[in-house]
């Protein structure tokens, strides 16, 4: 073995390690279908963990997802099912289910 060859053969794993859980997909996709979101705020008041409220470029509400790409649901499928206009999407990522 030639000197730090050791070394550097146990950089190289980390390396690879790393790039696998930065990669590592996410259970569920969360998204929001802005043309139909009318900024009611049923979402952001039945979950706030997951969902705020913002303003557009035209200034007018609308939800928006904290993280999109989530393991555990949480409260998510709740803030879906009172959404009113059914504008919210939940993907399981690895079947590609929609769950709603
Ligand atoms: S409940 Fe639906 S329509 Fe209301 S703000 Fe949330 S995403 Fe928009």
């Amino acid at each position: 073995m030639w000197e730090g060859e050791e070394a550097q053969t146990v950089k190289y794993i980390n390396k690879n390690l790393v790039f696998l859980i930065r990669n590592k997909m996410a259970k569920h996709k969360i998204e929001i279908d802005l043309e139909q979101c009318t900024g009611c705020g049923a979402c952001n008041a039945s979950c706030p963990e997951s969902f705020e409220m913002i303003e557009d470029d035209k200034g007018a509400p609308k939800a928006k997802v904290k993280t999109a790409d989530i393991d555990e649901l949480g409260c998510c499928m709740d803030a879906a099912q009172v959404c009113p206009v059914n504008c919210i999407h939940i993907t399981e990522t690895e079947t590609g289910k929609k769950l709603i």
